[in-house]
């Protein structure tokens, strides 16, 4: 069975094409720029992360992303550049969507019921909610025969119970407008949560693991047997670490004191806090490669970005020890955990005492490759799991269709 998953941004679709249930990709891409009237193009690969892999740019226009779709399912089926003869091969669509909230409490066969269900989440999270929509209802509309499947970021968080995700605001909040914590990311927490237990050879259930999710968008989650209890990101992803241009937590009244004093409105202190704070905000870049390169030119912003950065991490791994009450493992994953060994070990510093015991030469040859990097002594595994979203949401899509009975 061929499953298409589909990441619609606002202004990017990320497509991949697996084979399951092997969980084979075919081929892997991007179209960015979507939205904009020149400048767009797709990036394809055939046979991504292996040794076969080949690789292609094409330049088009992609006004939307509808337009954009047509382009991709186009290179899908070309001769030189695609992996199947005809769309009807395609069994199933699975799309990522940011914000299920309380209504989907895990993947579903998208219907008209369903489309109303993540139209409706749209105040929950209005930056990422319609860009999904938009790429299920087009690709609804461009394979008829193959289901879309939603499978939700917030669905891994469904299991915090209310001490997790009740905020300590008027309750009447939580009733009217949902306002609670969500946590986002949860297809990544979930997908590697798994793999690390297939990588210690120990049934997820039996397991308590600490997930460290750092990419340019960072968060933690607590993992109890394969259930979440508690996640750093909250009602938006702007919660919880520090990011590559989110601030992470910080004093609510941060906000009114700078519109007070600032004369900024409320939505450019949105934007502020959302595209020009964290790592960004402290040293004027986002990506640690780069912070690493003005640090070791002895920027001391840049020094001081790193550390902020990695203390978030840090007291995010204590506060999990603690409602978890024992740990097998810390997982990095995403950009920064897969291939940042001084992230980590920074990170790691000062935690032996809670039996985190990272080995320092594993840790530096563990780039972008799925490691043990503890001690063989550490009480407690440290891990280096790399994600693939993509492919978690292929496999859920794939059991939607095949095997689960549906109910949201
Ligand atoms: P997202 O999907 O959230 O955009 P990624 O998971 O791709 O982010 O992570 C992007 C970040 O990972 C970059 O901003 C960069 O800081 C970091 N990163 C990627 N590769 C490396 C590397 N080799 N060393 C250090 N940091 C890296």
């Amino acid at each position: 069975m061929k499953i298409l998953v589909i990441n619609a941004g606002s202004s990017s679709v990320k497509y991949q094409l697996f084979r399951m249930p092997e969980g084979i990709s075919l081929c892997s891409g991007k179209a960015e720029r979507v939205g904009e009237p020149t400048g767009g193009f797709i990036t394809h690969k055939l046979n991504p992360g292996t040794a076969d892999e080949r690789k292609v740019k094409f330049d088009y226009p992609l006004p939307d992303h509808a337009f954009a779709l047509e382009k991709i399912t186009g290179i899908l089926t070309s001769p030189e550049w695609g992996v199947i003869s005809d769309l009807e091969e395609i069994s199933g669509v699975g799309h990522r969507v940011v914000q299920g909230g309380e209504l989907f409490k895990k993947a579903v066969i998208v219907d008209d019921r369903v489309r109303e269900g993540i139209k409706s989440l749209i105040p929950l999270a209005p930056l990422h909610n319609p860009a999904n929509l938009q790429g299920i209802e087009v690709a609804m509309r461009m394979f008829p025969h193959a289901p879309s499947v939603a499978v939700f970021d917030t669905e891994f968080h469904q299991t915090l119970r209310p001490v997790a995700y009740t905020y300590p605001l008027p309750y009447r909040f939580y009733e009217q407008l949902g306002l609670r914590r969500y946590g986002f990311h949860g297809i990544s927490h979930r997908y590697v949560a798994r793999e690390a237990a297939r990588m210690l050879r120990q049934p997820l259930e039996t397991l308590m693991l600490i997930t460290c999710h750092l990419g340019s968008g960072a968060s933690v989650a607590a993992v109890s047997g394969g259930n979440c209890i508690d996640t750093s990101m909250g009602l938006t992803p702007m919660a919880g670490l520090v990011m590559g241009s989110r601030s992470g937590d910080i004093d609510p009244s941060i906000h009114g004191f700078l519109m007070r004093n600032t004369g900024m409105s409320n939505h450019e202190l949105e934007e502020m806090f959302n595209r020009e704070s964290g790592l960004l905000g402290i040293c004027g870049r986002n990506d640690m490669r780069d912070i690493h390169n003005a640090r070791k030119n002895g920027d001391k912003l840049a020094q001081l970005a790193f550390e902020i950065f990695c203390y978030s991490v840090k007291k995010y791994i204590g506060a999990y020890v603690a409602a978890l009450g024992r740990v097998d493992a810390v997982v990095f994953t995403a950009g920064i955990g897969e291939n940042d060994p001084l992230c980590r070990k920074q990170i790691c510093k000062g935690l032996e005492g809670m039996g985190i015991v990272l080995n320092r030469k594993r840790n530096l040859t563990a780039v972008g490759n799925p490691e043990v990097i503890s001690m063989i002594a550490s009480p407690v595994k440290v891990l280096v799991v790399p994600t693939n979203e993509e492919k978690e949401i292929a496999t859920s899509t794939w059991q939607t269709l095949t095997v689960d009975d549906q109910c949201s």
